[in-house]
């Protein structure tokens, strides 16, 4: 295995399939299958998932809300989320626990590094549910985040695009996809791998991200292979 230790990312909007909004239970179903594979191989799994299927405090916003309200809004869209990958993961027959940067205790464990990473250590898939718990943040930071603290070996973006391109393939059918790229390079070429925020923390913190398609079939398994899937940031 490349990676012993991974924090996955997930968006919201992922859990849709095709749906317009909301989450769509064979997506879970087909997500936890994919997740299963990695963690019967002994790869240790923390999870950040989105919120964008249910709510976007920018969205809010930008029709009136107060934007604080509406970020924590989005936080909870995320437990909720959280959630429902919970028990599809312990459908399929996996040990999870959710953890929440706000407190839900009836729902979820507060947020604690050091039981997260034990968690891990027993192989328990941790899903990190409420984001970075601070309104003005997204759910890419609070990936990167949590993939610092709990010490992951790389962050894994797993998205509808198979990698990052030199521009966006759904305009340009020229765009060619990096199968590496540095920090750097990504910067100095405009490239949108995550929000400023979490690439910088990632950047200054060696965290190496990787931007897959999450939707394909042993995808994330060949990723942890070390097979060259997708581009990676490093
Ligand atoms: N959010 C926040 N702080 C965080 C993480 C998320 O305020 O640390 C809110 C924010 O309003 C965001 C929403 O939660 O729009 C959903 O998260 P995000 O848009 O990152 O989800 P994704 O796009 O990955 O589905």
């Amino acid at each position: 295995m490349k990676y012993k230790r991974i924090l996955l990312k997930l968006s919201g909007e992922a859990l849709m399939g095709d749906n317009q909004y909301g989450i769509d239970p064979n997506r879970l179903a087909e997500y936890a299958q994919e997740i299963k594979k990695v963690v019967d191989l002994g790869v240790e799994v923390a999870i950040v998932i989105g919120g964008g299927n249910i709510f976007r405090g920018v969205a809010g916003a930008s029709k009136g809300m107060d934007r604080v309200q509406g970020d924590y809004m989005g936080m909870l869209a995320t437990v909720i989320n959280g959630m429902a990958l919970q028990g599809a993961l312990e459908d399929a027959g996996m040990l999870t626990r959710l953890q929440t940067a706000l407190k839900i205790e009836a729902i979820a464990e507060p947020y604690i590094k050091r039981r997260a990473t034990r968690h891990l250590e027993k192989g328990r898939i941790v899903i990190f549910g409420a984001g970075t718990g601070n309104p003005y943040f997204t759910t890419d930071t609070a990936a990167v985040l949590r993939g610092i603290e709990v010490g992951a070996d790389v962050i894994l973006k797993g998205t509808r695009v198979d990698g990052v391109y030199t521009a966006d393939p759904e305009k340009d059918p020229n765009a060619v996809k990096y199968e590496t790229i540095s920090f750097a390079d990504v910067l100095d070429k405009g490239l949108n791998v995550m929000d400023t925020t979490a690439f910088t923390l990632s950047q200054e913190n060696n965290l190496p991200i990787v931007v897959f398609d999450m939707n394909k079939e042993n995808n994330l398994l060949k990723v942890c292979q070390g097979e060259t899937i997708g581009t990676t940031v490093y």
